[in-house]
């Protein structure tokens, strides 16, 4: 496909613009008035320039690739173009409008549409030619960020997801191939990021620099969900919400937040306003309540449980401190602190039971990653000795540990050697929990038909920056792990939210996803 027309030359045509005629495709750029084309030529000359700045292009090839865009207000243009990629405002009637102009001079393009969240069915439905109509969505910014989903339309043919495939390889992008449902994989997968910290701080569980400091400093993410937010614009992402809970008709894993409604309504949109959930400009960030590590009693310290339980004997030994392993039902005694750490909820209630037995002016740390510090309290004969943390295996992937309280840590939680977070009481505390809906929500994605399951990690990973893809992230935790963490909040919530995702259900049955998923892509 050499020859391709872009329709609308607002931040996203620009920047697809700028990418094809960067990779030496004759580019037809459209919009409805000069000042409309001028300013995203503008935008294309300095985005180029930049690259320029940082030897990402040579000043010769972003001269030769300014000249091969050809802007122009007739739509007459397209005629001889192989492709015409739609980046018209987000609206069902323009882009309609555009589909049956399009149909009507393009013969021989391939018609293809960037929207975010409309139906590529419908689209492709106004035209003559829903075979050739796909969806091929970039991400902001589209001249850097890799990812393009191709999404297949109800009518879309093999043969145009193919050409479309090698044509986002051909402008060095990664393609996704995706089916035409509400939110593709990267908007859909994505939504209980957000979501699920919105809760967490709707409930008053923890604060917007906790939660992002729990994703970040313990998941490894790049940012957390509230800085996402704020980077995206609070408006676009409460819009994205609000469009896929629609789409699903009140699915209420999609419902969107009343503080979402609540930021936008008082104009914090994020950093393009200089307030959102932080302030930005001059204003200094409060760091976040980390609690650095003190001084740990030596030990010895009793480890009670199983697979996770010797994850955690590992971690403790390979920090210097003595170990015991009680065997079933058998009280630990002459220990500084027990740690207590068993998913499933009845062994764990069987192990605080036997420690009830044992010495009782002990601490004893629970691992709250099933139950909630309030549950496995009340399973005890000496609650106000239970302690509740949520660190997710494995240990050493981790930056901080959560600690469930409203007091200071026993001392014998710094054994752990991580600083801590301060967290209100449920069940997965913060990072645990948003990778669980993720996870979730990636089972459900896929066994829908959405993507592969390689290509939802991919998507993941490319699109919004995660340093894993939900699969590949279930593999690490342990797919049966996962489905416990979504057990208990539908327990303890019960609500419809939390419902698990019956592949993930059966995964956690066989203790890995099935072979045709293979731990996405590896
Ligand atoms: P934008 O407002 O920056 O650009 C839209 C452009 O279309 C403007 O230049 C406008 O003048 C022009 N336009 C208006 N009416 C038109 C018409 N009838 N025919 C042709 N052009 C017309 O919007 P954007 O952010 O570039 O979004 C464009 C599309 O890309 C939307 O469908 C959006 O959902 C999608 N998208 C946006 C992002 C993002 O982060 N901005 C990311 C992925 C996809």
């Amino acid at each position: 496909m050499r020859r391709v027309g872009v329709v609308g030359a607002g931040t996203m045509g620009s920047g697809i613009a700028h990418v094809c005629a960067v990779c030496g495709c004759d580019v037809v750029l459209y919009d409805t008035t000069e000042e409309f084309l001028r300013r995203g030529l503008y935008r294309i000359a300095r985005q180029m320039d930049d690259a320029v700045s940082r030897n990402r292009l040579s000043a010769s090839a972003r001269d030769a690739a300014r000249a091969r865009i050809v802007p122009t207000l007739d739509l007459n243009a397209f005629a001889g173009c192989d492709l015409v990629i739609e980046a018209a405002p987000e609206d069902l009637a323009i882009k309609q409008e555009i589909f049956r102009t399009l149909d009507a001079l393009a013969d021989d393009a391939i018609l293809a549409s960037n929207t975010s969240s409309l139906s590529i069915t419908e689209l492709a439905a106004v035209t003559r030619r829903p075979g050739r109509v796909a969806g091929l969505h970039f991400f902001n910014p589209a001249h850097i960020l890799p990812l393009v989903e191709v999404v297949r339309g109800e009518a879309t043919s093999d043969e145009t997801v193919a050409a479309l495939v090698a044509f986002c390889r051909r402008i060095e992008k990664t393609p996704v191939v995706a089916a035409d449902t509400p939110g593709f994989i990267v908007n859909r997968v994505a939504r209980p990021f957000y979501g699920e910290a919105l809760r967490i701080v709707g409930e008053g569980l923890a604060d917007v620099a906790t939660v992002d400091s729990a994703v970040r400093d313990g998941g490894g993410f790049r940012m957390g969900p509230f800085e996402l937010m704020d980077l995206i614009g609070i408006d676009v992402n409460f819009a994205v919400t609000r469009s896929v809970y629609e789409a699903f008709f009140g699915e209420p894993r999609y419902r969107p937040h009343p503080i979402q409604r609540r930021m936008v309504a008082s104009g914090r949109l994020g950093r393009k306003t200089g307030r959102g959930f932080y302030e930005y400009g001059n204003a200094q960030r409060t760091p976040p309540p980390l609690l650095e590590p003190q001084q740990a009693p030596a030990g010895p310290y009793a480890v009670c449980g199983g697979e996770m339980a010797d994850e955690l004997t590992e971690h403790l030994r390979g920090r210097g401190h003595a170990v015991l392993r009680p065997l079933r039902g058998q009280p630990p005694r002459g220990v500084a602190a027990v740690f207590v750490v068993e998913p499933d909820r009845g062994s764990m209630r069987e192990w605080i039971g036997a420690v009830d037995d044992g010495d009782p002016g002990v601490p004893v740390l629970a691992g709250c990653l099933t139950a909630s510090r309030a549950e496995v309290a009340s399973w005890s004969q000496l609650p106000q000795r239970v302690h509740g943390f949520v660190a997710l295996p494995p240990l050493r992937d981790r930056g901080v540990v959560e600690w469930i309280g409203c007091g200071e840590p026993p001392a014998t939680l710094w054994a752990l050697g991580l600083p801590a977070l301060r967290v209100g009481d449920a069940p997965g505390g913060i990072l645990a929990r948003i990778l669980a809906m993720l996870v979730n929500e990636a089972a459900f994605a896929y066994a829908e038909g959405v993507a592969s399951a390689a290509e939802i990690d991919t998507a993941m990973r490319l699109g919004t920056n995660y340093p894993r893809g939900p699969f590949r992230w279930a593999e690490d935790i342990g797919v049966g792990l996962v489905a416990g963490i979504l057990a208990a909040l539908h327990g303890y919530y019960g609500e419809e939210r939390y419902r698990t995702a019956p592949l993930l259900r059966r995964a956690a049955l066989a203790g890995r996803w099935p072979s045709e998923i293979g731990g996405g892509e590896g």
